[in-house]
């Protein structure tokens, strides 16, 4: 450390981390920063000494994450996360190394920030479930959808997800939420409010139902639990028969023979979705709520939500409208002949009680 704080200048500084020691130093350039990096991996490999004439090579890693001058933006947990990985990178070329943040890794640090934030959410009881009522016209049926949602530590103020979901599905750890949510669902069905529904649905990103762990661990928990498992819809976004329709339809037969049952969210918002619509075993579609605000004044989105109508007809499937806002599209909506409703007309998510 000495050594290391004999090469810095007044305002520079440096704090042992762990195994590591964190410097930050202000230098005129990136380059000059680089060579400051290379000069300490130099400095260290002179100090090779021997021992009874045995040579002891001493080698060292630089990771380095250039910091712009307006520092009042840092996240400096995110700059720490960042700069640790830079580390690892020098580490595993072989040491002797510097290596820069960002340059041959973003994925990685973004990952590794995402999944530590979700742990933290699990870890701090920070994850809730949401439902809100899904409408049959004409029968007596009661459905609801269960929606994710992050408590404020401070405040406990429920905030949607959708950040988190999509870095989730980006770089890795959604299979870990996944299996959160069917969880918190078999439990919350069995111990609350929603055991007085009829059926309830759970949203599963696509990215799971393609994995074989995820699969056999649904199929395990529904086996567990038949009387409930034939209360759960499992929705499932209609890109993800984009993917592979073999490991698609796998995992919606688990589900079926599991007693539990499918639907194809935001229906209508894929183009190849008609096609391969008709070999999928499913028994609800849920129609794309960006159809259901255009279609009083559009004459595409009408087309389309009775295009939806039409063709689950045909299938003997049921249909679902989704975000319902005024009285004029729900009537709309039954004269087209959807079976179920929802939107903020109809209910708003509400936190379930725990
Ligand atoms: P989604 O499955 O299409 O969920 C419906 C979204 O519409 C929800 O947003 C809901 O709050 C919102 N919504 C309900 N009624 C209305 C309305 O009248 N008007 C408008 N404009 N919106 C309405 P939310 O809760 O923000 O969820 C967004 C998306 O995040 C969901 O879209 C779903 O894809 C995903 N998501 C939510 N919960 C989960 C979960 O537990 N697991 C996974 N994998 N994804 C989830
Ligand atoms: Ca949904
Ligand atoms: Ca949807």
């Amino acid at each position: 450390a000495e050594l290391l704080d004999a090469r810095l200048h007044p305002t520079e500084g440096l704090t042992r981390s762990g195994e590591a020691m964190i410097m930050w130093v202000a230098r005129p350039s990136i380059e000059a920063i680089d060579d400051f990096a290379h000069d300490l991996v130099e400095m260290v490999r002179s100090l090779a000494f021997d021992i009874d004439g045995e040579q002891i090579a001493l080698t060292a890693s630089v990771g380095v994450l250039h910091l712009t001058d307006d520092l009042g933006s840092t996240d400096f947990r995110r700059a720490r996360a960042a700069v640790g990985d830079a580390l690892q990178l020098a580490v595993e070329r072989g040491g002797d190394q510097v290596a820069v943040a960002n340059e041959g890794a973003p994925d990685r640090i973004e990952r590794m920030f995402e999944i530590d934030r979700l742990q933290g959410y699990i870890d701090n009881s920070q994850l809730a479930l949401a439902y809100q009522e899904i409408v049959s016209v004409g029968t007596a049926t009661r459905c609801c959808e269960l929606l994710l949602r992050i408590l404020d530590p401070v405040t406990g103020q429920p905030r949607p997800p959708v950040d988190l979901i999509s870095a989730l599905e980006r770089y890795g750890g959604i299979t870990k939420l996944d299996t959160w949510v069917v969880d918190e669902a078999l439990r919350l069905t069995q111990t609350t409010e929603l055991g007085d529904y009829d059926h309830v649905c759970l949203n599963v990103s696509a990215r799971s139902i393609g994995k074989a762990d995820f699969v056999e661990y649904v199929a395990m928990r529904l086996a567990e639990a038949p009387h409930l498992a034939t209360k759960l819809c499992f929705e499932i976004t209609e890109t993800a028969t984009f993917g592979d329709l073999d490991t698609i339809s796998e995992f919606m037969s688990t589900v079926i023979d599991g007693g539990a049952a499918i639907a194809l969210d935001d229906f209508g918002a894929g183009a190849t979705s008609f096609a391969k619509f008709s070999t999928l075993p499913i028994q609800k579609v849920k129609i794309d709520g960006q159809f259901v605000a255009g279609c009083l004044n559009e004459p595409v989105d009408r087309a389309i939500v009775l295009a939806c109508v039409n063709i689950a007809r045909a299938r003997g499937v049921t249909t679902v409208a989704e975000a319902v806002e005024t009285d004029e599209q729900q009537q709309f909506l039954i004269d087209s002949g959807v079976d179920f409703l929802q939107g903020y007309l109809l209910h708003r998510p509400e936190l379930v009680t725990t």
